[in-house]
């Protein structure tokens, strides 16, 4: 077999074997003459000969190592402080090299598009068995390109590791490309950046002031504009912090359209009658008590204490956020508090569940456990024990009831809830649409709150600057809203742009 026109220009074949994974192939290199690396003088009285081993590419899925004889050659210049120098083939592969210049470029590529630990993976498949630790070693060597300075920027933050380190991106917004990462989310950085990168002339960002007023300092002709994904994020926290205040109402939603169980064909073992009077207001309630003790081994009472002993070091909250790697809100919280946090004992919300426990008991639900599922799916905070207790007073059923197996309630978390909101209706389950129409039918507040989070997006929609002005009135006088405007007005100019570019 002629190997030649595979082989690099330049070295004689001298032997190779093929086995079963492998492909050993040893080469002379022909050329008799070498130059001196520092005085460049042609030299060819031969010192010795030495031996390197290079990985080359894979030939129908063995791997193929090459073994090349180079030699060694005497500088003959007297003026040369080198004596002996090495053969080389810098077109093939680089000092030190392990594989052949054409072995390291597909890796490179295939780990800077993949990363480290599914290249290696691919790798090993296509005969070229790298670690994962040497293919990310080739993807920091990669040069970075010369980057020009974009007209159109995209300035975002991102953790290095979340609640401990931030950094700041900054996005070529024509090509769609990150072009540098910021060591930290410090308005000083971004304002050095961009000094160091003149003609910038939009920059779209978060609503934080830092950037904002990095970005007026250091290029005060660039258009700001408020970016799109953080207005829509914004408005959807308001909608979900808005529905956590109202829990009870969507729980009456979710019972009140719960999938109807089929109990026409079968007798119902007990009446409404035999069951005790429903608990109300003036009965004992404190069977129905959460009972929660403060434990001083806890791991919130032990964090409380460590910041606690850096805030009477003097540190700062920031400080102390950042030191102990907590959130801030959790260090500030801390901090206010002059007092241990205790744990108040609550009340359970069974009373809420009471009616929907009377209609499954006559049906002939009486197992604590699964009544227990249905209800935590509802978003009962007791325990087992507070429901055995409760259910205990119901009078046992005399017959086993022959029901079909009751369908899985569901239950929607806040943010559930807006994401289905913000969705087609065609999209909704039939389960999701009763409840959804009844929640927005049945409760004002709700609806409200809904239909302006929904005008807001239609207007981003049809980028209609002159309906947010109106919308920010309208809003203003919904108080869920209210906090979320004062932000909009802060810095209208960005929001504006948002809704114009
Ligand atoms: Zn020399």
């Amino acid at each position: 077999m002629d190997l030649s026109p595979i082989l690099p220009d330049h070295f004689q074949l001298i032997e190779h074997c093929v086995g079963e994974n492998a492909i050993q192939i040893s080469l002379l290199a022909t050329q008799t003459v070498g130059r001196c690396p520092d005085c460049q003088r042609p030299a060819n009285k031969v010192h010795s000969f030495y031996q390197r081993t290079l990985t080359d590419l894979p030939i129908c899925g063995k791997s193929v190592s090459l073994r090349i004889h180079l030699r060694k050659f005497f500088c003959r210049n007297d003026q040369c402080a080198r004596k002996i120098f090495a053969q080389t083939a810098p077109a093939y592969f680089s000092p030190y090299a392990r594989r052949l210049n054409r072995a390291q470029q597909p890796l490179q590529t295939i780990a800077l598009q993949t990363g480290a630990r599914p290249a290696a993976r691919i790798c090993a498949l296509i005969g070229q068995p790298v670690s994962h630790s040497t293919l990310l070693r080739i993807s920091h060597r990669t040069p970075v390109q010369n980057q020009t300075t974009p007209t159109r920027l995209g300035v975002d933050d991102f953790a290095f590791r979340k609640g401990r380190r931030y950094g700041t991106i900054l996005i070529d917004l024509d090509r769609h490309q990150p072009i540098d990462v910021l060591p930290d989310r410090e308005g000083k950085t971004l304002e050095a950046w961009l000094r160091e990168h003149p003609g910038i002339e939009l920059v779209t960002r978060d609503r934080s002031s830092v950037y904002a007023n990095a970005i007026t300092t250091a290029c005060p002709n660039a258009i700001q504009v408020a970016d799109r994904w953080h207005l829509l994020a914004n408005l959807s926290e308001v909608v979900e912090r808005f529905l956590d205040t109202q829990r009870d109402t969507i729980n009456q939603s979710i019972l009140a359209t719960l999938p109807a169980t089929d109990i026409s064909t079968t007798t119902l073992p007990l009446s409404e009658e035999q069951l005790p009077p429903s608990l109300t207001w003036h009965n004992d309630l404190s069977k129905l008590m959460v009972t929660t003790q403060v434990d001083c081994t806890s791991k919130s009472y032990e964090r409380y204490q460590k910041v606690k002993q850096l805030q009477a070091e003097g540190h700062g909250i920031r400080a102390i956020a950042r030191h102990l790697g907590f959130a801030r809100n959790t260090v500030k919280r801390y901090w206010h508090q002059g007092f241990v946090p205790r744990q108040t004992p609550k009340r359970s919300n069974l009373y809420l569940y009471e009616g929907y426990l009377r209609k499954r008991w006559l049906e002939g639900q009486t197992n604590v456990k699964e009544l227990l599922a249905e209800l935590k799916a509802f978003g009962y905070n007791g325990s087992y024990t507070i429901l055995a207790n409760f259910l205990s007073a119901y009078p046992p059923l005399e017959v086993e009831p022959d029901l079909p197996p009751a369908r899985k309630a569901n239950s929607y978390s806040s943010r559930q809830i807006d994401r289905l909101l913000n969705q087609p209706p065609a999209k909704w389950s039939a389960d999701e649409e009763a409840f959804l129409t009844h929640l927005l039918s049945e409760h004002e507040s709700i609806r409200q709150v809904h239909d302006l989070s929904e005008q807001f997006r239609q207007l981003m929609k049809e980028k209609s600057a002159k309906g947010l002005a109106k919308w920010c009135e309208d809003a203003e006088k919904v108080s869920a809203y209210a906090g979320f405007v004062r932000g909009l007005r802060q810095d209208y100019g960005a929001v504006e742009q948002a809704f114009i570019s």
